[in-house]
């Protein structure tokens, strides 16, 4: 038991090394990517339940194929003079919307008309509930000089906690839009976005930083004046929450929010801007217009004007429904959370450690496996539920890649266990406990194989069997306990002189016999000759200090001259042993 808990908390220290040392690595990335896919497929698992439905609040009209067919048939030209976005307020503002936003830049152009440029500069003063985009960018700075911002549009922001930092969300350059509208209004928000290394978009900034300052995103203005708030400082928390009134919005270690998402692209309904142009230019219009106190979000859907995202629940999803998503994130407080690395790694662990009991404990491997993959599965529910009820982005690749290395390690562990087991086990069997020699059984069954080996082969092969001389004497002389010294010092004396190929066993009291495979008659003598007079050259040492000598008679047979079964050769052998004593002893008998 303390073996299998030391061995688990070996194998735990292996791979929490392995586990640490891959962070920071390309495999990193490419496990955090896989685990990102994971995330997609928990959302779109998600969208298909329809387990959250879009606010009704938000209408997104749409600069779609159609619109900018009808764009180029009646003005003849892209960008839509400004005018037209003026009027098209003034229409919506009538219905009194919460606010109205666009996902549009107005920059300055060579088409620019200034006439109607002016009209909207106009609109955007008269009203302030209407928000436009800006979008900082690296550019260099050789093309533009970065301009500067008026101090209006940039918030404070006191981040207090240790693991948001905005350093990728910083640019170092800026593209103005129209100065009348830069310089009269704060309702100016940015539209960058984040995008994973696999390019897909999975959160938003909700600040970027740009000269030193901070700038809010659009849909972070957006949600905010629908919240009634106005502040011009920002509070981040000790645990990444963005402060919005009594809102937290839990921010990535790049300051994103992790978006939620509600469906493929048109999870919002587009209405077509053009019927809204001719409901303004009083013609006849399908569409039955509700904008009271609705979010009005403009913007591009369609493919030539090319505002297209690849985001967890789409391939091309239009940029202005990210942004429909962000506020709508904001509106229903349905931001997600990503649980702490360190929790990821708590959670590894955990599952490591309920594998471990389970191989150690399970002696089938079939329920074993079982019973660990059934843990895992019920891991991966429990991650999916998190995120349906709590909003909860729980890691599943990291620790799941850890208990399966565990559970292979785990089963590598136990059967090594086994097999050292089963070798001592072997050991225990084989083996005299007194002399280290090979026991009886062991000799026997030796004896049985090398009769077959030889036969089978025609090869010869011969025993050794010797008896200690006057044994029963020195027992009696010097006591039990020398005697089994005794015992122990030809044992070693035999294997000392013998070929590794050689088998010494202990044949029975103070008999030992020696296999020989391959060794005929002539050689057998010799060896038995050389370890006689080593045996009585030899000082044995007591137990109590003294030195004394002792000697052996041997007798030898070879196969298949003497016999070709274990019987007759160890007849023949025993019979020469006898001869030895008969004559004298010590000596190989004839
Ligand atoms: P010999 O072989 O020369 O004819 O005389 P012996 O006295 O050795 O005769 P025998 O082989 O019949 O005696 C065997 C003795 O060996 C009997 C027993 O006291 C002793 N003996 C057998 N096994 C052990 C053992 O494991 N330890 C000790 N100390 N003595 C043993
Ligand atoms: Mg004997
Ligand atoms: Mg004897």
């Amino acid at each position: 038991m303390l073996r299998k808990i030391l061995y688990s908390i070996w194998l735990l220290l292996v791979l929490f090394t392995v586990f640490v040392s891959v962070k920071n690595t390309n495999f990193d990335t490419f496990i955090s990517m896989i685990e990102s896919r994971t995330f997609d497929l928990r959302q779109n698992v998600l969208i298909k339940e329809r387990s959250k439905n879009v606010s009704d609040k938000i209408v997104i009209i749409a600069i779609d194929d159609a619109t900018y067919e009808y764009i180029l048939d009646k003005y003849g030209e892209w960008p839509l003079p400004r005018s037209i976005y003026a009027e098209l307020v003034d229409y919506i503002e009538k219905q009194q919307p919460q606010s109205i936003a666009f996902d549009l830049m107005f920059v300055k152009s060579m088409k620019s008309n200034a006439v109607a440029d002016k009209k909207l500069i106009d609109m955007m003063q008269k009203y302030d509930n209407v928000f436009v985009s800006m979008n900082l960018d690296d550019q260099s700075h050789d093309l533009r000089t970065p301009p500067n911002l008026p101090d209006s549009l940039s918030i404070r922001v006191d981040n207090k906690s240790p693991n948001v930092d905005f350093s990728s969300q910083t640019y170092t350059n800026c593209r103005k839009i129209l100065d009348g509208i830069l310089y009269h209004t704060s309702n100016i928000g940015m539209i960058n976005v984040t995008r994973a290394e696999d390019g897909i978009l999975r959160k938003m900034p909700v600040l970027v930083k740009y000269q030193g300052k901070y700038y809010p995103q659009l849909g972070l203005k957006v949600g905010m004046h629908y919240l009634g708030l106005d502040p011009k400082k920002l509070v981040i928390d000790s645990n990444s929450n963005l402060i919005l009134g009594d809102r937290k919005i839990y921010l990535d270690k790049d300051g994103s929010a992790i978006l939620n998402w509600y469906g493929p692209h048109e999870t919002y309904e587009y209405i077509p801007m053009y019927k809204i142009i001719q409901l303004v230019n009083g013609k006849y219009s399908d569409v039955d217009l509700n904008f009271k106190d609705k979010i009005v979000y403009f913007g591009t859907t369609a493919s030539s004007l090319f505002d297209i995202k690849t985001v967890p629940s789409s391939r091309v999803y239009p940029g202005v429904e990210v942004q429909a998503t962000y506020v709508n994130n904001i509106i229903d407080n349905n931001f997600i959370r990503r649980l702490d690395r360190s929790f990821t790694i708590f959670l590894g662990t955990l599952l490591s450690i309920i594998t471990i009991c389970i191989v150690m404990n399970e002696a089938s491997a079939f329920v074993g496996s079982l019973a660990a993959f059934s843990v895992y599965l019920l891991y991966v529910f429990a991650a999916y539920y998190a995120m349906k009820y709590f909003n909860l982005w729980v890691d599943i690749i990291y620790p799941l890649l850890l208990a399966i290395l565990t559970f292979i390690s785990a089963y590598i562990v136990k059967y090594l266990i086994k097999s050292r087991d089963f070798e001592q086990q072997y050991m225990l069997a084989t083996t005299d406990g007194l002399t280290d020699l090979y026991n009886h059984r062991y000799f026997q069954e030796q004896m049985r194989m090398m009769i077959e080996a030889s036969k089978r082969y025609e090869t010869s092969f011969s025993l050794i069997i010797l008896d200690i001389d006057f044994f029963k004497k020195f027992n009696d002389t010097f006591g039990h306990q020398a005697g089994d010294a005794v015992l122990r010092q030809v044992a070693q004396t035999l294997k000392k002189n013998i070929r590794s190929t050689d088998i010494a066993c202990r044949y029975g009291g103070e008999e030992m016999s020696i296999i020989l495979p391959k060794t005929d008659h002539e050689i057998a003598i010799f060896t038995a000759n050389k370890i006689c007079a080593r045996v009585s050259s030899k000082d044995f040492r007591l137990p109590n200090g003294r030195e004394t000598s002792v000697t052996i008679s041997l007798g030898v047979s070879t196969f298949p001259n003497d016999g070709v079964t274990a019987e007759e050769l160890i007849e023949a052998a025993d019979k020469r042993l006898y001869n030895a004593k008969h004559n004298g002893r010590n000596q190989v008998g004839g």
